[in-house]
């Protein structure tokens, strides 16, 4: 009996410490500095690792054109960085032949910021985020979730894969990664507990959400069920002016119907073409442009204005949108 007392109160203890490590955790945070004039430029690309191939080659090409032009400040990447099972482990080659000889332009020779997507949940997921990379390749920095602050915009990365019942249900013959994910629902709860109330506490005049899934969507993929439930009523009670996004290969705008919050898919870093288009979204939101094709898009951020343009793979602007907020706009 004294034994099993014993063993009750090791467990509470046990269970009490992760409690509050998990209740004090917080999403690491970066700086990355605007340009002298406060302004920032950022290219944005999704679902590209595919050794060159279905034109990621070409639309690396034209990201090199367009990022001289802009004189970027960094690069996003939205997601589905290897394909199609992410890495073996962090020796793996596909990191050259995917990454350090395809974006080979002076213009992205910029810091890399990117989430995981599905994708890369099927190979070694802690691959991508190990040092090795980075010694590597220098410009590469991936973690599962983690904040961005410049002087004039706040970036929130979001791990959105865990979210997904399907990977976890009905996994078919993928096998996933999930070290450091379980148990799910405590990793689910402390992620969208940390992000809320970073984004509360943030005082950056524009903030800006990434993660790899779509939030609304009218391709393939479609809505992200457990991101419009879970997720975008924290995006809309905290102000988010934008959630950019990968999963469906295609470049796309949707604005909110009921808040300024806009989506953005840049999905279109290699493989498209799918021909699915399927509009069954909320009624309220309004589908600005869909591009089933390859290409990227492209982010000028300054203190009153945003102004976003997504790219075909010859360079074409397909869709230009802007937006701006007063000098004295509430936080
Ligand atoms: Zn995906």
């Amino acid at each position: 009996m004294a034994i099993k007392n014993y063993l009750l109160i090791f467990i509470c203890v046990i269970v009490g410490t992760n409690f509050i490590v998990d209740g004090n955790a917080e999403l690491q945070r970066f700086e990355h500095p605007a340009k002298a004039d406060g302004s920032l430029s950022i290219l944005v690309v999704g679902d590209w690792g595919r050794k060159g191939n279905y034109n990621q080659s070409q639309v690396a090409f034209q990201m090199g054109i367009i990022g001289e032009k802009m004189d970027l400040d960094f690069i996003i990447s939205t997601g589905d960085n290897f394909y199609p099972k992410g890495l073996t482990d962090e020796h793996d080659t596909a990191f050259e032949e995917s990454f350090t000889k395809i974006y080979t332009a002076p213009s992205l020779q910029k810091q890399w910021y990117s989430v995981l997507g599905n994708h890369d949940y099927r190979g070694d997921a802690l691959a991508q985020s190990s040092p090795l990379l980075k010694q590597r390749d220098s410009k590469w920095f991936c973690l599962k979730s983690y904040i961005l602050s410049t002087d004039i915009a706040e970036f929130f990365f979001i791990d959105t894969t865990p979210f997904q019942d399907k990977y976890f249900t009905d996994p078919e013959d993928e096998v996933y990664d999930w070290r450091g994910i379980l148990p799910r629902q405590n990793y689910l709860t402390t992620l969208l507990k940390d992000l809320e109330s970073a984004l509360r506490e943030s005082h950056a005049k524009w903030k800006i959400v990434v993660g790899h899934h779509t939030i609304r969507s009218a391709g393939i993929h479609g809505d992200t069920k457990e991101l419009v439930k879970r997720l975008l009523p924290i995006l809309q009670a905290n102000n988010v002016d934008m959630y950019i996004n990968g999963h469906d290969h295609c470049l796309e705008h949707v604005s909110s119907g009921d808040s300024p919050l806009q989506f953005l898919t840049s999905g279109g870093g290699s493989k498209a073409w799918r021909g699915n288009y399927s509009w069954s979204s909320d009624e309220n939101d309004q589908t600005k442009f869909y591009y089933d094709g390859q290409g990227f898009m492209t982010l000028q951020i300054t203190q009153n204005e945003v102004e976003i343009n997504f790219y075909d793979i010859v360079g074409n602007i397909l869709h230009k949108w802007g937006t701006s907020k007063s000098l004295f706009s509430a936080i």
